[in-house]
């Protein structure tokens, strides 16, 4: 057997096609493009790719994009400042502060400081909140891209056994009650988890995010799950991969996303969702504060 593609990377496009469109008619009515403002702390080589790519999601779809790059040494309080600065001025719709952070920055403080009306990553605790009551509002990118991911296959996953592995606040959690949301019967794992392999074993789906190359060897898939890679790990060959081997895995499974070009365009993607979305809810007066 071997596993249907899953192309984030079409499908992404796709979805920053549409996006432009909804953009383009807004402006024919008279009424604004959305604006993300994007803050970038120092010179780290990965996050400055991230930027990138966010920023030129931004071009494609026709998101008026701020970028605010600045040296790693600022201080908590000017960071905290400028972030209240475009949490007061109406003609910005979203705020992006990538990750990670300096250690002399309290990553928690920023998180909660931007309005949850503007965190377009999802990442505020209100916004989490919202999810785990079953009435989300702006999603995590990433678990939420995934779940576009998951509908492109046209399988249906309610009721499925969906393991979780990675229980990160980003990544791990929201992932784990998108797909509670979803309909599905979740396990999350962890670093304590007892027995990993049996875990994902039995699982119908797998969503792998923790950032350690191969932790998922290929022949736990059970066949015809769903396999889902979040996991991004540089080799020492400069080459990237994710936490599950691919080869064996996708030997055994219906659908597998590959590292890269799987569910990381389809983040870039859906924050370009999130940010027209949380312009579209604040006019509408949907949005708290
Ligand atoms: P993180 O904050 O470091 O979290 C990693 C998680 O993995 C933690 O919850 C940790 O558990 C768990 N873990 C560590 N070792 C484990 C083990 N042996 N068995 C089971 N679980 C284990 O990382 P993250 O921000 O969630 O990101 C995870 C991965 O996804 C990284 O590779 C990152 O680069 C990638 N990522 C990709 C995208 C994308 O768009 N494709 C977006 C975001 C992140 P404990 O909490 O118990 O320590």
């Amino acid at each position: 057997m071997s596993a249907n593609i899953i192309n984030g990377k079409a499908i992404a496009e796709a979805t920053l096609d549409e996006i432009k469109s909804l953009i383009e008619k807004r402006l024919a009515q008279g009424q604004r493009a959305p604006t993300l403002a994007v803050i970038l702390l120092g010179t780290d080589a990965a996050s400055a790719i991230y930027v990138r790519n966010k920023r030129l999601a931004c071009e494609k779809t026709g998101i008026r994009s701020l970028a605010y790059d600045l040296p790693a040494s600022t201080s908590e309080a000017d960071l905290l400042a400028l972030i209240q600065q475009l949490n007061d001025d109406d003609e910005v719709d979203g705020i992006l502060v990538q990750s990670p952070l300096p250690a002399h920055i309290e990553e928690k403080k920023i998180i909660e400081t931007i309005s949850a009306s503007k965190d377009v990553d999802g990442f505020h605790p209100y916004n989490i909140g919202r999810l785990a009551v079953r009435q989300p509002t702006l999603r995590s990118c990433t678990p939420y891209g995934v779940i576009k991911l998951l509908q492109s296959t046209g399988v249906n996953i309610l009721g499925l056994d969906a393991v979780v592995v990675g229980v990160s606040n980003h990544v791990g959690r929201p992932m784990a009650l998108e797909l509670l949301l979803a309909g599905c019967t979740v396990t999350s794992c962890h670093r304590h988890t007892k027995d990993l392999r049996a875990a994902v074993e039995r699982a119908d789906l797998v969503v792998a995010a923790v950032g350690k190359a191969g932790l998922i060897k290929g022949e736990w898939i059970k066949p015809g799950a769903i396999v889902i890679d979040i996991g991004i790990n540089r080799l020492q060959d400069g080459s990237l991969c994710g936490d599950i081997e691919f080869a064996t895995a996708s030997q055994r499974a219906a659908w597998i996303t590959p590292v890269p070009g799987g569910v990381g365009p389809m983040t870039v993607a859906t924050l370009m969702q999130n940010t027209l979305k949380a312009l579209e809810l604040r006019e509408a007066g949907k949005l708290a504060s």
